[in-house]
């Protein structure tokens, strides 16, 4: 925690690149006071998603599981053009989320879709299909962990070769790798496996240490 608090304030300055640490600390502060879980990304998972949009020259990113936006305001600061559609099931937490995008000034940028993922993300397939909606470049998938596969499929339709595919919260604390019971841990395990069977996909697992305890996501490139 005391080495990602060092390297974001040094990395990170507010003068310097988007977004702005106060816009963020709104986000983060406005959840908290609407009770909505401290479960978003850490400030230097958030700066490596945008990192990693940009690589991808991402133009129009997909996230599942919005939350409050903190991670949404991040990917929409990937660049001045970027689109980001944001599929999140609860009203309350789409609610909150609208308000800290708004606030962090790129509101005309992020659609924020209300319902499961699991509805959601084939009705924006069918946009897709008929030309509706541009490819994705960028996913970013935070949810429902026992979807998790079901989010990749999908989204793999809706992106262009070379789209960066990212699932968080894959290793917890190292359990990825026993046979869990817990459903997230299954869910995490399907969406390993089957991407390492997928001849659409070429992905590995980057384990995490930080604020966030030991973790991990699994990043993933469509061919
Ligand atoms: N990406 C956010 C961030 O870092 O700021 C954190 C997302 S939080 C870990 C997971 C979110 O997924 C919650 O807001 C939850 O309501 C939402 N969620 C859970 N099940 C879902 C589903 N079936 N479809 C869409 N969203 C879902």
């Amino acid at each position: 925690t005391a080495v990602d608090e060092y390297a974001f304030s040094h990395l990170h300055p507010s003068s310097s690149t988007a977004p702005s640490t106060s816009a963020l600390d709104h986000a983060l502060k406005q959840q908290a006071a609407q009770g909505l879980p401290d479960i978003a990304v850490s400030p230097s998972q958030g700066k490596y998603l945008q990192l990693t949009a940009r690589l991808a020259r991402a133009k129009n990113i997909l996230e599942v599981g919005t939350l409050g936006g903190y991670s949404t305001i991040w990917l929409a600061n990937a660049g001045p053009d970027v689109k980001v559609v944001s599929v999140e099931v609860d009203e309350h937490h789409a609610q909150v989320a609208r308000e800290n995008i708004d606030h962090a000034g790129v509101g005309s940028r992020v659609d924020i879709r209300l319902g499961p993922g699991v509805s959601v993300l084939p009705q924006l397939a069918q946009e897709v299909k008929e030309g509706k909606r541009e490819k994705f470049q960028f996913v970013f998938i935070d949810a429902d962990k026992e979807n998790n596969w079901n989010y990749v499929d999908v989204a793999v339709g809706m992106c262009e070769p070379g789209a960066v595919v990212i699932v968080d919260n894959v290793v917890r604390q190292g359990k990825l790798a026993s046979d869990a019971a817990d459903p997230r841990i299954a869910g995490a395990r399907r969406v390993v496996e089957n991407i390492g069977k997928d001849g659409r996909l070429d992905g590995i697992v980057v384990q995490t240490v930080g604020e966030k305890s030991y973790d991990g996501f699994l990043l993933a490139v469509v061919k």
